[in-house]
């Protein structure tokens, strides 16, 4: 299988090539040059593990590893979840939720880079090299990469992250991780700081050839891949069990990465009759879905802060198909788009594959509260916006599968606020933290300043 970019201006790429390069070069993003359809292999399919799934799945696309070392990565990178499912389904009155919570930092970005940095590892053993990451995190998705990266060969990590700006908990996440490949940075200024000074990093081609930086970025073709396996595993396992053909998934969306899998599932088959996208108050994907027009908001602070987006940078694949796989009209609304903030792309006739709708923090704390009562299930208030949404679209007594992507512990305050409780959501990950050994940088937040770190560092 080879990949194209979404923008039309490099020549074809292997896998490999494309989970090392992130974004194309020509600044668009990878997509596979076709997608596969299973519909024959479903009934084998659900019978099997979820890692023998991703197996199945991810060997489809990534043709350049030889079988034993794919399946070797994918045991490996399950290997550090804590349930046996891996993913479980969990009836909730009659919701399913299924659970994409049980990683190292109990988080759903886990299951994707949990493989990412095992790919990683392998691409680089066999090319020889080295990959020096860099980013900056307003929270979780630092500790994810780190963990997907910790005491790798031929790897390092420099995560920045505003000084005394994230919760505790999501500091002691990254912080308390020592091994010797790991390096956070607190810096003295914003989430915004952290970005520009990352961005002038990337930007400085003489530095980030010399020092091998690349990013982690939810844009990489891999993270997108292996979230496919979940969304077949969920709906095969609901539709037994319900005892229905097909069935709804529900995703909270933020950047659209999540959900662009769900899609992908959809079209190569997975027995999922609509997908329902929701969001928080930064809602310019749910205005899409629902007119057509794609156009910026201001980003507004809510319970459900991994959501608090308002440029969604995984669209773009999405668009891709929605124009006909027509680059030139994806760079054509691109420019439009970096230059208006606005543009429109109609809506494809007919039942549509995915339908939206928000919920706002109001209906983020009742639906804890109210699932709490009801099912005595905790939601974290990511997982909450799904369930409100799915709850407000759903038919007398229609099963939907609401995908969980956090869990509670690590947003215990809105817990406590929507049930007035703080004893719902403890986890055994999170109390050991507050007295865990930590290690941290703190520098100023300049780019010359990360630059000399890093150079230091590396040696
Ligand atoms: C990142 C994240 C999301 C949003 O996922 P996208 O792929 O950006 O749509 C939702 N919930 C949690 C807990 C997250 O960390």
């Amino acid at each position: 299988m080879r990949y194209l970019s979404t923008r039309g201006q490099i020549e074809p790429v292997s896998f490999c090539d494309a989970v090392m390069m992130g974004l194309a070069r020509d600044k668009g993003l990878l997509l596979p040059e076709s997608i596969p359809d299973v519909r024959g292999e479903l009934a084998r399919w659900a019978t099997l593990s979820y890692t023998e799934l991703a197996y199945e799945v991810v060997r489809l696309f990534a043709t350049d590893i030889p079988a034993a070392e794919l399946r070797d990565i994918i045991e490996r990178s399950y290997s550090t979840f804590t349930h046996e499912e891996v993913v479980p389904l969990v009836p909730v009155g009659e919701l399913y939720v299924q659970e994409l919570f049980h990683g190292p930092t109990l988080a759903f970005k886990d299951c994707a880079l949990q493989v990412l940095g095992n790919l990683f590892e392998h691409i680089l053993k066999a090319r020889g090299g080295r990959l020096n990451i860099l980013g900056a995190t307003s929270g979780d998705t630092g500790s994810a990469a780190i963990y997907g990266v910790r005491g790798k060969a031929g790897i390092h990590i420099f995560i920045l992250h505003p000084d005394g700006k994230v919760s505790p908990v999501q500091e002691r996440q990254m912080t308390a991780v020592l091994d010797a490949n790991v390096h956070n940075v607190a810096i003295a200024g914003t989430f915004d700081d952290g970005q520009r000074i990352v961005k002038e990093l990337f930007g400085d081609l003489e530095f980030k050839d010399a020092y091998d930086l690349g990013a982690v970025n939810s844009v990489n073709w891999a993270r997108v891949l292996v979230q496919v396996v979940y969304y077949f595993h969920g709906a095969l396992r609901a539709c037994r069990e319900s005892g229905r053909e097909s069935i709804r998934v529900c995703v909270p969306t933020g950047n659209f990465g999540n959900i662009f899998a769900g899609w992908l599932a959809r079209e190569m088959g997975a027995p999922i009759s609509q997908l329902i996208l929701a969001t928080n108050e930064n809602d310019i994907l749910a205005r899409y879905f629902r007119t057509g027009e794609y156009s910026m908001g201001d980003v507004h602070p809510t319970l459900s802060p991994s959501m608090d987006i308002q440029v969604a940078s995984n669209f773009e694949r999405f668009l891709y198909y929605a124009v006909g796989q027509d680059p030139a009209e994806v760079r054509r609304l691109m420019a439009a788009f970096a230059e208006s903030g606005r543009i429109t792309v109609p809506l494809a006739a007919g039942e549509p594959a995915i339908i939206a709708g928000v919920g706002n923090t109001a209906e983020t704390l009742a639906t804890i509260g109210e699932t709490y009562r009801t099912s005595q299930y905790v939601l974290d208030p990511h997982s909450a916006v799904g369930v409100a949404v799915a709850n407000r679209l759903r038919a007398a007594g229609e099963p939907i599968v609401c995908l969980a992507t956090a869990h509670p512990a690590k947003f215990a305050d809105a817990v406590k606020q929507a049930t007035g409780r703080d004893d719902l959501t403890h986890h055994p990950a999170i109390d050991g933290l507050m007295d865990a050994e930590t290690r941290c940088a703190k520098l100023p937040a300049t780019t010359d300043a990360i630059r000399q770190h890093i150079v230091q560092t590396l040696g």
